[in-house]
C-alpha cells in the first residue's frame, strides 16, 4: 500500500489558527457592525482593497476586496474596496497590490531521484517543508505538474498536503516514466533504472496497471522519453517506437490521461508528434532550424509545449551547447506565432542538483526576451495549464478569479501586467482557501515549523 502518511506528525491547521494573526500582520476587521445574513464569518479571510488581474480578459480591476469561505475553500463574494467587511473575519490588507490566479508549474518534478537521494518517507516532515516552501511556495505556485517521478513518493508528499500536515501545492502527476526498449533510462537519469516495454501490449499494461495502484485525480498524465540521450556512443539517441507511443497515447486516453513527451531533438519529436502525444516537456532543438514543419504540425494537433527555457541556457552554459538558447527561443516565438499553445514550466527536481534552485525569475526573463508578452507569460502560468489539468479547452474558460471558485491565489506587490517579471514579488499565497505561504511562515527563512 502506498497510503504510509496516516501518522499526524504534526497539527499544522491548529499550529496555524493559534500564530498566524500576529505572524501575517492580519488586522481583525473589529467594529465594521456589518454581517452578511446570519452567516458565521469566523470562516471568512478576506484580501482587502486588492486589484485583480484578469489573465483572461487582459485587465486589472478597480481595488475590489476578496472574500474566501475557509471551510470550502472557494471565493464567496467580491465587492468593491470600501464596502463593508464581515465582522470577524480575518482580513489581509492588499491595499495597492496585485492578486493574479495561483500560478501552476508546468514542468517539476517531486522526486526523480529517490535511489540517489533519498526517498520522501525518509526525509522529516520539518525537511520536506523547507523545500516545499523554498522550491515551490515562495514563488506563488499553488499547483505544480509533476513530470516524472516515483509516484510513491510522489504520493506520500501530496497526502502529508492534504491532511495539512505539510504546507503544500495542488499536485498533478504523470507517474514515473517510460523508456525506449531495451534499457534506454537517459544518462542524466542514471543509475535509475525506467520502465523500457518491449511491445505495445506491454506499455498498454503497466498503464493499465499504475492506473489501478495509484489515484486518478493525483496521477492524470504518462510520461514517455520518445528520445532518449545514452552515454555510448557519445551522442547516442534511443528511439522509442511508434507503436508502442501509439499504443501508450490509446490505452492513456481511454483512461483519461494526457500523454508528455521528452522529445530530445528532431528524431524523437517527430515520433512523438505522429505518435499522438499532448504535451512536449521541452522544445525541441531542431536539427535543421528552416525546418519548422513539426512545430506546424504540432498546432495542427494542439500538443502544448514547455519551453523549459532556463535549462537550456544551462546547457548553453555548462554543457558547451553553444547557441541552443537562442535557437529554441527562435523556435519558442515562431510556435507562438503560429498559435502554438505554450505552458509555463522550469524543470525544477526536488533537490538542488544542477542548480535548479526553484527561482523562476530566470525563465520569466528568457520567456520575454523570446518575444512573450507579460500577458502571454501570464496566461501559460495560469489559464492554459488549469486548462490542460481539466482537459479543456482555455479558450471560453471563465475567469479562474470568481465567486464559486477554488481560492488559489497570489498577492503581489508589483504589477505582473506591466513585467512578467513582477510575478516573483509574492507576498501571501493562498491556496484553497488557506495561507500556504508568507515571507513569516517561510521556514528556510526564520518562520517555524
Ligand atoms: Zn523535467
Amino acid at each position: 500500500m502506498y497510503s504510509k502518511s496516516k501518522k499526524q506528525f504534526f497539527d499544522w491547521r491548529n499550529f496555524f489558527r493559534s500564530t498566524h494573526r500576529t505572524a501575517l500582520a492580519i488586522t481583525v476587521a473589529v467594529g465594521m457592525a456589518m454581517f452578511i445574513g446570519s452567516q458565521a464569518v469566523a470562516n471568512v479571510l478576506v484580501l482587502s482593497d486588492a486589484r485583480i488581474v484578469n489573465v483572461e480578459l487582459e485587465s486589472v480591476s478597480t481595488p475590489k476586496n476578496i472574500l474566501i469561505d475557509t471551510d470550502s475553500g472557494t471565493i464567496s463574494l467580491i465587492t468593491p474596496a470600501g464596502e463593508p467587511i464581515p465582522e470577524g473575519a480575518e482580513v489581509i490588507d492588499a491595499t495597492g497590490k496585485f492578486v493574479v490566479p495561483g500560478l501552476i508549474n508546468g514542468h517539476w518534478h517531486y522526486e526523480p531521484f529517490p535511489d540517489v537521494f533519498g526517498s520522501p518517507e525518509s526525509r522529516t516532515i520539518a525537511d520536506l517543508q523547507r523545500k516545499t516552501d523554498k522550491l515551490i511556495l515562495r514563488y506563488g505556485f499553488t499547483t505544480v505538474m509533476d513530470n516524472g517521478s516515483d509516484p510513491a513518493g510522489t504520493l506520500f508528499i501530496t497526502n502529508l498536503n492534504r491532511e495539512g500536515t505539510l504546507r503544500g501545492p495542488e499536485v498533478h502527476s504523470a507517474g514515473d516514466a517510460f523508456v525506449p526498449h531495451p534499457d534506454g533510462t537517459p544518462v542524466f537519469l542514471r543509475p535509475l533504472v525506467l520502465r523500457d516495454p518491449a511491445t505495445p501490449e506491454e506499455i498498454s499494461a503497466f498503464i493499465s496497471e499504475d492506473s489501478i495502484n495509484f489515484p486518478d485525480e493525483l496521477f492524470y498524465g504518462v510520461k514517455l522519453f520518445v528520445g532518449s540521450p545514452q552515454q555510448e556512443p557519445p551522442g547516442g539517441l534511443m528511439l522509442m517506437d511508434i507503436d508502442i507511443v501509439m499504443a501508450a497515447v490509446q490505452t492513456a486516453h481511454g483512461l483519461g490521461k494526457r500523454v508528455f513527451a521528452h522529445p530530445q531533438g528532431q528524431l524523437g519529436a517527430a515520433i512523438a508528434v505522429d505518435g499522438g502525444v499532448d504535451h512536449f516537456t521541452h522544445l525541441i532543438g531542431l536539427d535543421d532550424p528552416q525546418n519548422k514543419a513539426l512545430y506546424e504540425q504540432m498546432v495542427a494537433n494542439g500538443i502544448s509545449l514547455n519551453p523549459t527555457l532556463t535549462l537550456f541556457q544551462a546547457l548553453d552554459i555548462t554543457e558547451g551547447e553553444t547557441g541552443i538558447l537562442a535557437k529554441v527561443q527562435e523556435e519558442l516565438r515562431f510556435f507562438l506565432d503560429i498559435g502554438g499553445t505554450v505552458i509555463f514550466g522550469n524543470d525544477v527536481f526536488s533537490d538542488e542538483v544542477f542548480n535548479r534552485t526553484g527561482d523562476p525569475r530566470r525563465e520569466y526573463e528568457l520567456m520575454k526576451e523570446a518575444g512573450m508578452s507579460a500577458f502571454e507569460i501570464l496566461r501559460s502560468i495560469t489559464v492554459v495549464p488549469r486548462a490542460f489539468i481539466e482537459g479543456i479547452d482555455p479558450v471560453g474558460m471563465p475567469p479562474l478569479i470568481r465567486v464559486g471558485a477554488p481560492a488559489d491565489l497570489v498577492v503581489l506587490s508589483s504589477d505582473p501586467t506591466l513585467d512578467a517579471v513582477n510575478l516573483t514579488t509574492v507576498e501571501v499565497v493562498v491556496g484553497k482557501g488557506r495561507i500556504l505561504w508568507t515571507p513569516e511562515l517561510d521556514t528556510t527563512i526564520g518562520g517555524m515549523f
